[in-house]
């Protein structure tokens, strides 16, 4: 395995991406996109745990959903195997790494935590003891760092739900950081990972699979998903990356949170992220007092979206960015 690094600054990101772009139409992807078409649905192992699917999507490709906490990918090649994000635990890293024992017996190579938040990398220890290298970029295994207890604290009712030790988590930070682009090279495969600046947050780290016409996104974008909004420094730098993202020359969005998606779910995502910005912005202008705000911004047309129980503490976020500029959460 080799991995490339390097330092684009801000200006050459545009080319970057437009590279990306270019290297994603070889004719050799629509005849894999045709295997994929074909591969029997058999292929599909759907675990007795309610919720959780571990699903090919390409021929060498699996993306465990779990709907009820997060997402994982795993790219199986003759070299070995990588895999972006470890779920919410130890006990769900190791859950994940028995299922990848099903498809092959090739050692774990990399792992990349997508983002800081710990439902994407609580579950490191046992692919650390694996020997897989830890792959990060550089805010988000800054991030994972600072504020750890906070993360363990915020999933205590995850833990409890599922009988998790919360004293179990243990910090495993990335082996080697990025700044803005990475190409990690594996069994012919090229993975490229990418920094296009903070979404939802600092770190946000798209992976993109060129042979099979498919990025990976962070909490940045889930279909249909009220996301988080403590940690994002510029909501206006998220609208245009997910704008960015929407207009990537991809079939298929494998999200953190949520099923496979396409550029039309994070069209209505941002759709929805956008209306939910200027109203509070709006409301902040004409002088409305959190409290009122919190009263009278009911969002219903939202109601069946995932995470909708999080208005308030949406609300709240927002005016501490709009208001104030901090992020309380990350200091
Ligand atoms: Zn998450």
């Amino acid at each position: 395995m080799r991995a490339t690094h390097s330092n684009a600054i801000t200006s050459a990101r545009g080319s970057a991406v437009r590279t990306l772009g270019r290297r994603l139409v070889h004719p050799f992807l629509l005849l894999a996109a045709v295997v994929f078409v074909s591969a029997p649905a058999a292929a599909q192992e759907t675990s007795q745990r309610s919720g959780v699917e571990f699903k090919q999507v390409a021929p060498d490709l699996y993306f465990l959903f779990e709907f009820t906490s997060s997402n994982s990918v795993v790219l199986v090649t003759g070299d070995g195997v990588l895999v972006i994000d470890t779920r919410q635990h130890p006990r769900d890293g190791q859950d994940l790494i028995d299922r990848i024992r099903k498809v092959t017996d090739k050692p774990i190579k990399w792992v990349i935590n997508s983002h800081f938040h710990g439902d994407h990398h609580f579950g490191n220890p046992p692919f650390k003891a694996a020997g897989a290298t830890i792959v990060a970029q550089k805010d988000t295994a800054r991030l994972m760092e600072k504020v750890q207890p906070k993360e363990i604290a915020r999933r205590g009712n995850f833990f409890k739900s599922r009988g998790f030790d919360p004293n179990e988590v243990k910090l495993v930070l990335p082996d080697v950081t990025f700044d803005s682009e990475m190409t990690i090279h594996l069994g012919g495969r090229e993975v490229r990972l990418a920094y296009l600046g903070p979404g939802q947050q600092a770190g946000d780290t798209f992976v993109f699979f060129p042979h099979a016409r498919m990025v990976f996104t962070t909490g940045m974008f889930g279909p249909r998903s009220m996301p988080n909004m403590a940690f994002t420094p510029s909501v206006e730098t998220w609208l245009k990356l997910l704008d960015q993202l929407a207009a990537m020359d991809v079939d298929k969005i494998l999200p953190a949170h949520g099923d496979v998606s396409t550029g039309k779910d994070v069209k209505e995502l941002a759709a929805m992220l956008a209306d939910e910005y200027a109203t509070v912005k709006d409301a902040i202008a004409k002088g409305m007092s959190l409290d009122d705000a919190l009263k009278t911004l009911k969002f219903p047309q939202y109601k069946d979206w995932r995470n909708y129980g999080r208005l308030e503490g949406e609300i709240k976020a927002l005016y501490e960015l709009i208001q104030t500029g901090k992020r309380g959460y990350l200091d």
